[in-house]
């Protein structure tokens, strides 16, 4: 199908959703386009049951639930959401761009990229017997959804990482038993929060079993038994009736690298596109970058830098669109939105 608006946001983190808001204040109609199924990127793909902190404004929100506040401070402004697609193509000229996803077409004037870390997805274990059944009838999850479903369960947490460490501590207060399975014996997650799993495995909440992997997954229907190995090949057994992976992603850059827009400069990361910080332009005329895909010279990723690129970027939006337009900065208080 074919679409036509001003602004295409590639991305449907908290970055893209704000950016909604900020090209609707303008009086910009804006499609987002998202290789997942759902709104919210990393917030709901990885952590949507997690409160956040370090929103300004929000002393804690859940982050699922800040992803429905975007979504629904968004929706005066009506966007079009082509949402389960990757964004592959990109053609045409600034002020007439084409994007192409596997069925849909989306004529834009300016293209906005809020690629967060690229399209991701989950890092899956590997040789480990009967994982996909497991996967299939959802006793193998790479996030958690809906935390309330473990409730009383033993579940097996797999991983090393922030992730994983984050969530043992917090569904040991909930679950039956959490066993967390790592292949090193040291953690790379927080600290403080390494702490705090040590010493619910001190009080008999937490197993940690370290140097080991997952193995083989047992059950009929439902999983019943999980075996580990150690690096020799000696095999426990864990009676659990889920298991969390928590791998991280797998890199997958996107198209961006293709579309010929430059990576380089002070500050920018790898994976990072390289912007002009006082307008969020990438090397080329037209296609800005917002969120943790933007690298410049000291920029610092976390979701509160996304929301205020937005605002510069919705500047450089109306600059492209309507360069005899005179920029002012308004007041939503004053200018409301619409109804
Ligand atoms: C466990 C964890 C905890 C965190 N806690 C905090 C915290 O407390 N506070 C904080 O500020 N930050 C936190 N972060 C970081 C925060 O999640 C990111 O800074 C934020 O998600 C970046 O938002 P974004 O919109 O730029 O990108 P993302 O949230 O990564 O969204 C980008 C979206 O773009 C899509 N996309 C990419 N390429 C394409 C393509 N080619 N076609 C279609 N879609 C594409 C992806 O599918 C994704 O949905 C945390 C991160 C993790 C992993």
């Amino acid at each position: 199908m074919d679409y036509t608006t001003d602004v295409a946001i590639i991305g449907a983190g908290p970055s893209g959703l704000f950016m909604v808001f900020e090209c609707g204040f303008l009086g910009y109609k804006a499609a987002v386009l998202d290789a997942l199924p759902h709104l919210g990127g990393q917030l709901a793909a990885l952590y949507p049951e997690k409160p956040i902190y370090d929103i300004p404004g929000h002393p804690k929100v859940l982050a699922g639930d800040l992803v429905k506040n975007l979504e629904q401070q968004a929706a005066p402004f009506a966007p079009t959401y082509l949402l389960g697609e990757p964004v592959d193509g990109l053609e045409g000229t600034p002020g007439a761009f084409t994007l192409k996803t596997a069925s849909h077409s989306i004529h834009a004037k300016v293209v906005v990229i809020a690629g967060g870390g690229g399209m991701f997805v989950p890092r899956k274990p590997v040789g480990v017997e009967n994982l996909e059944r497991f996967e299939q009838n959802k006793n193998v999850v790479y996030a958690i959804r809906n935390k309330a479903a473990l409730e009383g369960k033993t579940v097996v947490i797999a991983g090393g990482g922030d992730s994983a460490v984050d969530w043992a501590v917090e569904l040991a207060e909930t679950c039956a038993h959490v066993h967390v399975v790592h292949r090193r014996p040291d953690f790379r997650a927080a600290e403080e929060t390494v702490r705090q799993m040590m010493e619910l495995a001190e009080s008999g909440k937490i197993t940690i079993h370290t140097p080991y992997q997952l193995k083989a997954l047992h059950g009929d229907d439902a999983l019943r038994e999980v075996v580990v190995a150690d690096m020799d090949g000696t095999e426990k057994v864990l009676s659990a009736s889920h298991v969390v992976c928590c791998f991280g992603l797998a890199p997958n850059p996107g198209p961006f690298a293709k579309w010929g827009l430059s990576s380089e400069g002070d500050g920018v990361e790898r994976g990072q596109l390289a912007v002009h910080r006082p307008t969020m332009q990438t090397s080329q005329q037209g296609i800005l970058a917002i969120g943790d895909i933007a690298g410049y010279a000291g920029k610092v990723s976390l979701i509160l830098t996304g929301f205020a690129e937005a605002a510069v970027a919705a500047k450089q939006v109306q600059a492209l669109i309507n360069p005899e337009k005179k920029f002012k900065v308004q007041y939503s208080t004053s200018k409301g939105v619409p109804a």
